[in-house]
């Protein structure tokens, strides 16, 4: 909601208190993400009269603002031939104070198992990236753009890629999870999350290696770490890894000479 926007609807709300008999109500639900917007948090904070069994304090941390978008993730039908088929959701992981934030595609059959992003084979390269760069999966934040995993014919193997529609679907629950997370930077892990989020198809080619922007917020794009997996020359490795460098650099992390040199 843009600011003009937002003013509106407080002002409209509090016209709501001071004529009615009744005080304006709101579900827990849009409570919450009105306190979640910065200068709505200070409004709601200033309003004199509580609504009515409402607590007004604004949710403080954002471990607590991702509870209510984690539930409507949860239960969220609205591509409902993923809701028919997969086990769970998968919402996202890690720190939600972390400054690093990773953006990959969709949950895969391990994940999809077991509730949480990257956890399978490409998963497990990222946790090594991860440690090369000095950090470990609870000082990041790992989400994808689909929180389902893309439904496959029965008996056949292996994961497909998310469609744009089911892209297009999910992206706001990611967009309210950056909202939340702030992240300093983004990394978007390969085309298809390159799509997702920016609603901007190129090959990885043209992509990867330097920074681009979401929303005001640096995003490096770099290769999917199952493209590493299923193709293992050093270069290729040498290239993420660069790409990695950049992000520490942007962080103003410390680099050893030992992780200029490295090699995935
Ligand atoms: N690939 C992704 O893009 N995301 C996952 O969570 C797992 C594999």
């Amino acid at each position: 909601m843009t600011e003009p926007a937002l003013d509106f609807v407080i002002a409209a709300l509090e016209k709501i208190r001071e004529t009615n008999d009744h005080v304006p109500r709101a579900s827990r639900i849009v409570l919450a993400r009105l306190q979640s917007i910065p200068a709505v948090a200070v409004s709601l904070r200033e309003t004199s009269a509580p609504l009515p069994g409402q607590r007004l304090e604004p949710a403080t941390n954002k471990a607590e603002l991702l509870e209510p978008i984690r539930e409507r993730v949860c239960a969220c039908t609205k591509c409902a031939h993923l809701a028919c088929s997969r086990t769970q959701t998968v919402f996202g992981v890690g720190n939600p104070d972390a400054d690093l934030m990773f953006i990959g595609e969709a949950p895969g059959v391990d994940e999809d198992r077991q509730g949480e992003p990257f956890v399978g084979r490409a998963g497990q390269l990222l946790t090594r990236i991860l440690k090369a760069m000095n950090f470990t999966r609870e000082d990041v934040y790992i989400a994808n753009i689909l929180k389902c995993r893309p439904d496959m014919p029965p008996g056949s193997f292996g994961n497909r890629a998310p469609t744009p529609t089911e892209m297009q679907t999910c992206r706001p629950y990611l967009v309210e999870q950056i909202n939340v997370i702030e992240p300093k930077v983004l990394v978007a892990l390969g085309a298809v999350a390159v799509e997702g989020l920016l609603g901007m198809r190129g090959t990885m080619r043209e992509l990867r290696g330097r920074w681009h922007a979401y929303n005001n917020i640096p995003l490096m794009i770099t290769y999917h770490p199952a493209y590493l997996l299923r193709n293992q020359a050093p270069s290729e490795k040498r290239k993420v890894w660069e790409d990695m460098l950049q992000v520490l650099e942007r962080l103003q992390q410390p680099i050893t000479d030992r992780q200029r040199s490295y090699f995935l």
